[in-house]
Order: structure tokens, then sequence, then C-alpha cells
């Protein structure tokens, strides 16, 4: 079965997940406020919209993937804002990764409407979204989630219910703040082993049949030469941000002072991300947070 689906942002992450919708065989109707993001799009067969609200003329399917709650609170409930013009029975489904509150005052206009609306963040990074072998992590109605799944089967390769409206966020956060920790304690223990005349590659074969085994270790390792196809083989470009990162620690921070924990870590991470991102740093890849701990020792 295929179907019309309104796509709406196409950076890193939405534009490989539309790809492979358009691959799955759906007619997909696309916007992004940068045009060479749109392009990819129409070169696989895409139909570019003017603008967000274009795209959905006649979607069955309304697909999000934007950068942070204020893009999605304004795509959506903004003066003019979609969530008023998506056709009657659509469904709706937010990845961007956003406050749980975000996604809870979306998936309220929409159901004023009627219409079913899902958060559904991701992880899996870039290589994952372009494998089509994300995890999706959804918050909302089980029968929206099924209504659903055909779509996100073609973009990933688990798919969880975490729960209601905005639970898909909070399981994501705390996802990512625990990856935020990983990814500066293994670039931590790399740039140790390393100034103490360790390889890097050798130390990371190590640790990865070790009890220091972790994803950011061995799938996006951050220290340059170990792995191809990371960001660290390329300067740290493309791949997930550090103001993104930043972006989500800050939550994390948000929903634990709303929930009165303690998370000593996430934290820490938060500051040496935002002290990373200060330096100039916001744009690269977070994996970077490897490069002040190498300053001068660098490969
Ligand atoms: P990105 O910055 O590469 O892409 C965001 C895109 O949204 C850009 O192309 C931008 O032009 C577009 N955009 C912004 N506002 C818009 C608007 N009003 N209308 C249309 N387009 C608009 O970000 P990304 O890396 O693709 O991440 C997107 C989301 O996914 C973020 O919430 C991020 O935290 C999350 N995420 C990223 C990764 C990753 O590895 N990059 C992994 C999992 C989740």
């Amino acid at each position: 079965i295929t179907n019309k689906i309104a796509f709406i942002g196409l950076g890193n992450m939405g534009a490989p997940m539309a790809l492979n919708l358009v691959k799955a065989g759906h007619a997909l109707q696309v916007f992004d406020l940068s045009a060479a993001a749109v392009g990819q799009l129409t070169a696989a067969g895409a139909k570019a919209a003017p603008s967000a609200r274009a795209a959905l003329e006649g979607a069955e399917v309304v697909v999000t993937m934007l950068p942070a709650s204020s893009h999605v609170e304004q795509l959506y409930l903004g003066a003019d804002g979609i969530a008023g013009h998506i056709p009657d029975g659509a469904l709706v489904v937010d990845c961007s990764t956003i406050a749980a509150a975000s996604a809870q005052a979306v998936a309220r206009a929409c159901a004023a409407r009627g219409l079913d609306m899902l958060d559904a963040p991701v992880s899996g990074g870039t290589a994952g979204a372009q494998a089509g072998t994300l995890t999706f992590i959804v918050g909302g109605a089980a029968e929206a989630l099924e209504r659903a799944r055909p779509y996100l089967s073609a973009m990933g390769k688990n798919i969880f219910h975490a729960g209601a409206s905005g639970a898909g966020q909070t399981a994501k956060i705390c996802n990512n703040m625990l990856l935020g920790i990983l990814m500066a304690g293994t670039a931590e223990a790399l740039a140790l082993g390393v100034a103490n005349g360790l390889d890097a590659k050798v130390l990371s074969d190590i640790m990865a049949k070790s009890s220091g085994r972790n994803w950011a270790l061995e799938l996006y390792n951050p220290y340059p030469g170990v792995m191809d196809n990371v960001p660290a083989a390329r300067g740290y470009q493309g791949g997930f941000g550090v103001d993104l990162m930043l972006k989500d620690l800050g939550l994390a921070a948000q929903t634990a002072l709303a929930s009165h924990s303690a998370i000593p870590l996430g934290e820490l991470a938060r500051n040496l991300y935002g002290m990373h991102s200060l330096a100039g740093a916001g744009a690269r890849d977070f994996s970077s947070i490897i490069e002040p701990l190498l300053a001068g020792r660098l490969p």
C-alpha cells in the first residue's frame, strides 16, 4: 500500500528517513527551509512543496523532523500553524527530539481536530537513518501506533511504545542523557590511553571486548582513524551536532528539575558540551568532545 506523505524537515536525519519512505513506494511531498536539503529528495522522486502548508495537500500522513521544541511548536501551533490545515483523518508523527510538554501541546491541538498524533523520536544516528534501522520510541495511543507501524517500519527496525503522549520524548531524553555521558567518558578513556602511549585502535578493541564496552565506543568511535564511516573520520562533519546534544541534556535537566531527580553525571555532561559549544564546536558532531581532551596530542 502506498500513501501520500508530507515530510517536513530534511536535515541530517530527516533526509535519509524520507528517502526510505520514497524507496518503500510512498508519494512524498517535502519541505525544508534549506533548498539544498530539498534537492536530495527531489532527485529521488519526491515532490518539493513551496511551504510546509503546501506539503500537506492531500496528505494521509504527516511526518516532521525538526531541531527543537521551538521549531515544532512554531510549525504546528504558531501563527497560521499547520495544525489547523492538516487534512481530516491524517495521521501525524513528529520524530524530532523535543520536550514532552511540547509534544503534548501539539497532540492536544491535533486531538481537537480529531487527528491522531504520536511523538516518535528516534535513536540510531545518521547511519541508522540511512540503513533504515532506527529505533522509534513512541508516545501516544496504541491504536495510533498501529496505524503508524507500516511507515515507521520503512525507516526503522525497532519500534517501542513508551506510553501515553509525551512518553516517547521522556524515554528518548533518558537515552540521550546516557549517550552524552557515554561519549564523554569514552573520549576521556581513549585520550588517557593515548597520552600514556597506547594506540587508540588497540585500546578500542580491548575495551570493546571488556566491561567498558558501549555504543559510542563500538559504533561511533570519537578518535580519528579508529573507524571509517563515523564523523571522527571526516573532521566531525554531519552526524549529531554538539548543539543538538546540548539541547537534549538541557531537556534532561528540565525533566530532572520537574521531578526532583538527581542527575549529577547528566549535569556534568551538559556543562562539558556547553563549554565545547561556547568554544565554537556547536555545529560539529558531538563526538568532537574528545578534541579538548586531546589538545596538543591530535593525531
Ligand atoms: P539538522 O539540523 O541536521 O536538520 C534539521 C532540519 O530542519 C534542517 O534541514 C532545517 O533547515 C530544517 N528546519 C528547521 N526549521 C524548519 C521549518 N520551520 N520548516 C522546515 N524545515 C525546518 O538536525 P538532525 O540532526 O536531522 O536532527 C533532527 C532532530 O532529530 C533533532 O531533534 C535531533 O535532536 C534528533 N536526532 C538527531 C540524531 C542525529 O544523529 N543527528 C539522532 C537522533 C535524533
